[in-house]
């Protein structure tokens, strides 16, 4: 039975990949798309790789698998915690196939912190602490093995926090270095063990586009190519780990989503929401502006939010900071007296219903006419702030988008904004003023890329058809698809769909289509990440300064 190897590209971008090819820059994806099948990917509907590599490991949606995004809310509170793999629902697929006696190596996958126990061996992925965090490999010692064979491993190449420093080039080099050492590493460990299934991760391309969307096609920039650089980088290392498996093998390739310039409808939505009359802003100091708060409030999280957890939250958010930095923009908020907020970072609304506390909260009879209300308001009177065109795609509620026992984890709207539209800010219809985010520091500017719905899907091996496009597939069909390509039967409960136009018909006939009768289980409570020491103390903190409540 022909080998498997599935590589991933965090934020790969079609739209970006098909004209390269067509210019040979990528000539070993472009063997993989001749040889046999391209298409779009479509991610999960927010977008987030937290959720979207989720519901890769489990062919779940988020509802069902519980991860929306690499923070979540404590339920019954405003407050913020890192979401944890290990609260994740569902099955790891690779965990399917270990037991069902498969082996598999597997590199780099966000959200598989720790390392799961499989037949095979197991490297986490950037949620985890730091390389050298207990349960970062398995077997233990992986680590050391790795660096002593093949040099330096890097986890994440810390690209957001070098622009910031005004380090570009470096930040360059590193990008580059990393993609070079994460192809090492996966070459050795398919030299040195056993596999049925190599799952191997380049995350590098994620942040290179946040960063460097901004010179795409600037002639005057010496990084007018960085991100194709960085693609090209991975198209090489993936010819590499190709010819390192033999001559019996198929490849998937495979983006948790796709990329595009950077919109910035997230940080205006809560002066929108207040502009609309859902959101009512405190009153700090005798009427201090929101930027004023934001600015101190920034200050202060330098001076007192430890290093290492602000490491992690730039890994995670890249430029955007994280949640806690958003319980700072809460800090701005008057719960009492209002009904919907946003977090300014991601396109989502929060209903402030009854379970969080507040005084000012929406009882449960009043909260479908909230809903509807707000997303009339999103998608009529939600304008660009210059062009005034209307640039809400959809808003849907979490109950539209998602199912699952975790649905209510997720915020109650979701945006999707029009793919297309440059938007610099907004305005809450045509006589309303126009808003723009209010970021408070650098970190906030340097992100000029973000992700977009759809992501790449290129498949080629034995059975696989040649030279064709493919149509509909959804993230979870992956997963399915590794285990069909196992020869097993595909758990009844797994959402994803083999795509049986993607195999000749002798395959299907050898290899028929097989269900495994088990059903999901949902058995993980919500859990926090830091110790409660740890969560207290950084709360007091917060809390000793005023700035939350
Ligand atoms: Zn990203």
């Amino acid at each position: 039975m022909p080998k498997l190897i599935i590589i991933g590209m965090d934020g790969a971008s079609p739209d970006l990949m098909l004209p390269w090819m067509e210019q040979g820059m990528l000539p070993n994806f472009c063997r993989i798309r001749q040889n046999g099948a391209f298409g779009r990917l479509n991610s999960v509907p927010n977008q987030r790789s937290a959720a979207a590599w989720s519901s890769f490991i489990t062919g779940l949606n988020p509802g069902s698998h519980g991860i929306f995004e690499f923070y979540e809310r404590v339920p019954g509170s405003h407050d913020i915690r890192f979401s944890r793999a290990a609260s994740r629902d569902g099955i790891s697929f690779w965990k399917y196939l270990s037991e069902n006696n498969k082996t598999a190596i597997v590199v780099n996958v966000p959200m598989t912190y720790p390392a799961e126990e499989i037949r095979g061996c197991f490297i986490s992925g950037l949620d985890a602490p730091g390389k050298n965090s207990p349960g970062f490999t398995f077997p233990a010692g992986l680590l050391q093995e790795i660096e002593r064979e093949a040099g330096d491993y890097i986890q994440e190449p810390g690209v957001t926090s070098l622009v910031m420093a005004d380090r570009t080039e470096e930040a360059l080099k590193r990008v580059i270095e990393s993609v070079r050492q994460r192809g090492k590493a996966v070459r050795y460990l398919m030299s040195r063990y056993d596999w049925d299934t190599v799952v191997a991760v380049f995350r590098e391309t994620d942040p290179a586009q946040h960063c460097f969307w901004r010179y795409m096609g600037d002639g005057d920039s010496m990084f007018e190519n960085a991100i194709a650089k960085v693609y090209q980088e991975v198209d090489r290392e993936v010819g590499e780990i190709l010819s390192a498996a033999g001559d019996e093998y198929r490849v998937m390739v495979m983006s948790d989503h796709g990329f595009g310039f950077r919109q910035h409808g997230n940080g205006c939505l809560n002066q929108w929401l207040h502009e609309a009359g859902f959101l009512k802003f405190r009153k700090v100091n005798n009427a201090v502006s929101v930027p004023g708060v934001l600015r101190r409030s920034y200050q202060f999280l330098e001076k007192f939010v430890p290093r290492r957890f602000k490491e992690r939250l730039f890994r995670l958010v890249p430029g955007l900071i994280s949640k806690v930095h958003s319980r700072v923009f809460f800090s701005a908020i008057d719960w009492d007296n209002t009904i919907a907020y946003a977090d300014n970072i991601m396109p989502v609304i929060w209903i402030n219903t009854a379970d969080t506390g507040s005084a000012g909260r929406i009882r449960r009879e009043e909260y479908w006419d909230v809903v509807s209300k707000l997303k009339s308001a999103l998608l009529e009177k939600c304008l660009e702030a210059d062009t005034m065109r209307k640039v809400v795609e959809w808003v849907k509620h979490r109950e539209e988008t998602y199912a699952g026992p975790h649905v209510e984890k997720a915020p109650d709207l979701l945006i999707r904004w029009k793919e297309s539209e440059k938007i610099s800010g907004l305005c809450y219809g045509t006589d309303g003023i126009p808003l723009h985010p209010q970021y408070p520091t650098r970190e906030f500017t340097v992100i000029s890329g973000d992700h977009r719905p759809a992501g790449v899907f290129m498949a080629a091996g034995d059975g696989i058809k040649k030279n064709i496009e493919i149509h509909g597939l959804n993230l979870v069909d992956v997963p399915a698809t590794a285990i069909y390509l196992n020869r097993l039967p595909v758990p009844e409960y797994m959402e994803g769909k083999v795509p049986e136009d993607l195999f000749e018909d002798q395959i299907l006939a050898s290899n028929p289509l097989q269900t495994d009768r088990r059903k999901f289980v949902s058995d993980k409570a919500q859990a926090s990440e830091y110790t409660p020491e740890e969560e207290s103390d950084l709360r007091d903190r917060l809390r000793g300064l005023g700035y939350l409540e």
